[in-house]
């Protein structure tokens, strides 16, 4: 059988590049080894789906280089995406910091997608095993039910995480054949585990989340950070996961916007302990654990300057260092993938091999928590459906 466009991987990525082909009057076949598409959209944003965020910028995106992603971005906006929400009678929001959601189900955005595709004569072909991927003029792909040939291939087998959602390494190695290098992949988006000892020490504060600055490197990310029964998880959390590197310290800032230097001098004559002055400011749980293991808790008049001062420092910058993280299991995203140097920035077309394009989380383009990882896979997808 022939076409002119296939595309493996009916996720987010490779269903907007087929909408965008198929406008195009290009004929395109979708392949995809699971039995539904956009699994992922649908468990996205804790099934509301935070399918854009309104303060997009190449800042918010991490890759090897930084403005691989801008040129895709600019074509391709947020606005562009809620034209298309908004054409479907989907009703939406605005969370915090330009965020995105559906009011309703992940599902209508999925909905959505079907839609388009349909309209543009898009063929879909689920539950279909890729076997072999060859080229000789035209790419040849080799299927569980048969045998396709296509001008183009796109591979938007998006990345390693979440493989109970049917994640695979297949785009890599896909990369690999064609002699197109790699970033090493690794878990990002992801909550961190704690070394045996800090286990034994707040594993007891699971479920407790208080308000911090987490630090890693120079990358700072305001936000909630979560105890969990293994470490730490939570926004904050999850933004500077993606910054760490194996055995690095991360730093918390436990009271942020608030001086802690100056609290302490203000009650110094006073006799309340120190836990409970802590809960004032965090939450109790956590304050009491906190000193029985950094600052054993007297009353505050019984503290001498030293003392104080080496608290208040404490309090603003936590040192922690995890053993790791949870891996891929809980990742949402993953870090690295196709080198961008391998790719033109305009097309997503591998630069040494005429027809082959790489989209969405497969490329090492990651972005931060809030909309901006759809946004990527919407539009890288969006440019290469102009191209192939
Ligand atoms: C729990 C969770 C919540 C998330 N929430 C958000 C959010 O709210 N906002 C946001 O911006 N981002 C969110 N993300 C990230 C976002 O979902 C992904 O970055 C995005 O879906 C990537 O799109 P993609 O098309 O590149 O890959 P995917 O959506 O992963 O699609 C890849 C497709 O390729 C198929 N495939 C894989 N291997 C093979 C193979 N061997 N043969 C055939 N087909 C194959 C898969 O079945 C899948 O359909 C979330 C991720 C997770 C895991």
């Amino acid at each position: 059988m022939n076409t002119n466009v296939i595309i493996i991987g009916a996720g987010a990525a490779g269903l907007m590049c087929a909408i965008s082909a198929g406008k195009r009057g290009r004929p395109v076949i979708i392949l995809d080894h699971a039995s539904k598409i956009g699994k992922k959209i649908l468990v996205s944003g804790g099934g509301r789906c935070n399918f854009t965020n309104l303060n997009i910028q190449a800042e918010n995106y991490i890759s090897a280089n930084p403005h691989f992603c801008k040129s895709a971005l600019a074509r391709f906006t947020p606005q562009d995406f809620i034209a298309l929400v908004k054409k479907h009678r989907i009703s939406y929001n605005e969370k915090e910091d330009g965020q995105m959601f559906c009011n309703g189900s992940s599902r209508h955005i999925v909905d959505m997608l079907l839609d388009e595709c349909n309209s543009s004569g898009v063929e879909m072909r689920l539950n279909c095993e890729i076997k072999e991927i060859t080229k000789n003029i035209s790419f040849i792909v080799k299927t569980n039910s048969g045998a396709i040939e296509s001008e183009s291939l796109v591979v938007a087998t998006g990345g390693l995480s979440y493989p109970n959602l049917g994640a695979t390494d297949i785009g890599h190695h896909v990369a690999a054949q064609f002699g197109l290098r790699i970033i090493p992949p690794k878990p990002a988006l992801v909550p961190f585990t704690f070394s045996r000892g800090d286990r034994e020490k707040f594993g007891e504060l699971s479920g407790v989340s208080l308000e911090a600055v987490v630090i890693c490197g120079k990358h700072k990310f305001r936000g909630e950070m979560l105890f969990t029964h293994k470490g730490l998880s939570g926004p904050a959390i999850l933004q500077a996961s993606s910054y760490r590197e194996d055995g690095e310290e991360i730093l918390v800032n436990l009271l942020p916007g608030i001086d802690a230097h100056s609290i302490f001098p203000s009650n110094r004559q006073s006799k309340i302990e120190m836990k409970n002055m802590l809960s004032r400011y965090l939450p109790r749980r956590f304050a009491h654990t906190w000193c029985k293991f950094y600052l054993p808790s007297r009353p505050l008049c019984q503290y001498n300057d030293k003392e104080l001062f080496d608290a208040s420092h404490l309090l603003h910058e936590w040192i922690i260092k995890p053993a790791g993280t949870e891996g891929y299991r809980t990742a949402e995203v993953t870090a690295g993938g196709v080198d961008t140097d391998e790719l033109s920035s305009k097309t997503m077309e591998a630069k040494k091999v005429q027809g082959l394009y790489f989209i969405g989380e497969v490329v090492d383009v990651t972005g931060h928590l809030g909309g901006y990882n759809l946004h990527w896979a919407w539009a890288s997808g969006w440019a290469a459906g102009q191209y192939a």
